[in-house]
């Protein structure tokens, strides 16, 4: 990551990862968490009631911003709005008269202790208790009464907090850091484009603005130095740079670039209706990664015969209950309505500190801790609302189960047997379901499943691999630390090997096997993919038109003969370099 000064000019230059392709040119709005400044002084007896009026005025004061956020949320898309909706709501309650507000003057009274310092010891006996029981939903709410308590503070101190509210027009978003339920909180049409310090290009903040189409740079060092927030910034989310300051040359060739940008992508918006079929003959199917209700239009209109991953965690973002069967079904059944008869693969709940703050269990290490389908197996009420939700949402149209990070096949087996014995008891109560039963398949992304991907064929209807983490847990680099992110190489032997591997034992067990990490969504490793034997790709929308351009560019066999090469190799260095020459032949 470098830093230049061009001549004459305030221009900065900052490179960082390319984490979502397109071009943006916006005025820069600082989005930062902030410090909380937390006074402590005692109060002498004679000024208590004083500073008990200024705790409530305070109070009431942070009760409005949410009330008034409240009511912005309601223009946010829908889905979105209900999310912010429901948090927003249990903010308020506890803003007024909850045990917290409560404790607090309670605190101030008995302590003689300022407001902030009150704040932040009731809010730390209260998440203290919270963490001693070991419980996903009870940790998501200390992190909400955190929130409510750095409102306070804030509040207190005069200080105020902004989220994506009053954004300028075309804003570039300018962070230190943004969570995937922040990054959800995006609107395209009001941001041009996002740039932060942290995050890695596989994290799901990343994915978040692939799929929102929104041109991103992440892991950009010292990106917020100086920059006050009314500056013009160019993203460059193809190239990985962004440029604050920009000269008048710069931003002129920016423009010209732009606009070649808009242009390449229409033409291959002009492939959405032709078929992905190679020079010699084989046809692939393409399918899309959804992650947000809002991109289905998306979806539809790039062509995407189905939806090859649907990571359900946007039912359980920016909210402080969990969501029950009903809400589940109600919000899955509208994407299967939506891909009108296009099949739609449900991936359960994938929880993960990284996704999901809050929900998963603060174990040590969250990325190796008690996530995704073990979580849902640990909480049994949690795994059966989900597959009772999309057992029902295939009553609409063709639907396949997916389950995360899968480890061996018993888990696949539990879940099956919970999932006919759910059968059974919506059928008794007439409530329609998918019948036959759905597919249930596997993510292959820890190494142990792809080195016994013959004993989970046996027990899986099909494999999806997601190389995001198999990468990450193959090579031990956090797919979302930007200090690493050089590292992180999905061409690595050893990955690629694990991805042979599991493919290759799917296709002994004839079940469908198909890839649905970022490696899909890269048109340069599309000939690699389908040498291993992969047909069915799955991708951010995004992705689409310039993977069906490569697929009909090129003949299978030479990808297969390119790719047994490939496998020859030891070093990701000669890998590259193949894959480079691959494409070159093809000259697309
Ligand atoms: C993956 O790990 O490759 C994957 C597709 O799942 P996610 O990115 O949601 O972890
Ligand atoms: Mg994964």
């Amino acid at each position: 990551m470098k830093t230049s000064e061009a001549k004459q000019s305030r221009e900065r230059v900052l490179d960082g990862l390319a984490a979502a392709p397109g071009i943006a040119i916006g005025t820069a709005h600082r989005h930062e968490h902030g410090q909380l400044h937390v006074p402590e002084y005692r109060i002498p007896v004679g000024r208590l009631e004083e500073e008990l009026e200024r705790f409530s005025h305070a109070a009431r004061q942070a009760a409005r911003q949410v009330d008034d956020l409240l009511n912005k949320a309601k223009r946010l898309p829908s889905a979105a709005a209900e999310e912010m909706g429901y948090l927003l709501e249990a903010y308020l309650q506890m803003l007024k008269g909850s045990r917290l507000v409560r404790g607090v003057a309670a605190r101030i009274k008995s302590e003689r202790i300022n407001a902030e310092s009150a704040v932040m010891r009731e809010i730390s006996e209260i998440v203290e208790g919270l963490a001693a029981v070991d419980d996903a939903y009870l940790a998501a709410r200390a992190a909400d009464i955190r929130e409510v308590g750095s409102r306070l503070i804030r509040a207190l101190n005069k200080t105020t907090w902004k989220p994506f509210e009053q954004l300028p027009k075309n804003a570039a978003i300018l962070a230190d850091e943004l969570s995937p339920a922040d990054a959800a909180l995006l609107h395209p049409r009001l941001v041009a484009g996002l740039a932060t310090e942290a995050g890695g290009m596989e994290s799901h903040t990343a994915i978040m603005a692939r799929s929102l189409g929104i041109p991103s740079v992440l892991g950009v060092q010292g990106l917020l130095e100086g920059v006050k927030g009314t500056e013009t910034v160019i993203i460059d989310g193809g190239l990985g740079r962004v440029i604050i300051d920009p000269s008048p040359e710069t931003l002129a060739k920016y423009r010209s670039l732009k606009a070649r940008y808009i242009k390449s992508r229409r033409q291959l918006a002009g492939l959405a209706s032709l078929p992905a079929i190679t020079q010699d003959g084989e046809t692939i199917s393409l399918l899309a990664n959804l992650e947000l209700p809002s991109e289905v239009e998306s979806v539809l209109s790039a062509g995407a015969e189905g939806v090859g991953l649907l990571r359900s965690e946007f039912l359980f973002m920016n909210r402080t209950s969990l969501p029950g069967e009903d809400e589940q079904y109600q919000a899955l059944a509208q994407f299967v309505r939506a891909l009108k008869g296009r099949p739609v693969t449900i991936r359960t709940l994938d929880a993960g500190s990284e996704k999901l703050p809050g929900l998963d269990s603060v174990g040590l290490n969250p990325a190796l801790g008690l996530r995704a389908i073990r979580l849902s197996l640990k909480h049994p009420e949690l795994m059966e609302a989900q597959l009772a939700a999309c057992l029902r949402a295939g009553a609409h149209g063709p639907i396949r189960i997916l389950l995360p990070m899968v480890m061996n096949s018993g888990e696949v087996i539990a879940v099956r047997e919970m999932m006919t014995r759910i059968a059974k008891r919506l059928k008794r109560r007439r409530i329609p379901i998918a019948d036959p039963l759905p597919p249930l398949g596997v993510m292959i992304e820890i190494p142990g499943a792809a080195v016994t991907a013959d004993a989970l064929a046996a027990q899986s209807d099909f494999f999806a691999i997601g190389t995001n983490d198999l990468t990450m847990y193959t090579l031990a680099i956090d797919r979302s630390d930007e200090a690493v992110a050089n590292l992180y190489n999905p061409l690595h032997p050893a990955v690629l090997r694990l991805i042979q591997f599991s493919t290759e034992a799917a296709l002994r067990a004839r079940i469908p096997v198909s890839v649905c990490g970022e490696m899909a969504g890269e048109a340069r490793l599309t000939g690699l993919l389908l040498g291993l034997g992969i047909r069915e790709l799955s991708m951010a929308p995004i992705h689409l038109g310039s993977v069906k351009q490569r697929i009909r560019a090129m003949s299978l066999s030479a990808a297969i003969r390119r790719t047994r090469n490939i496998m020859d190799q030891v070093d990701s260095a000669s890998i590259s370099g193949l894959i480079d020459g691959f494409n070159a032949e093809i000259g697309v």
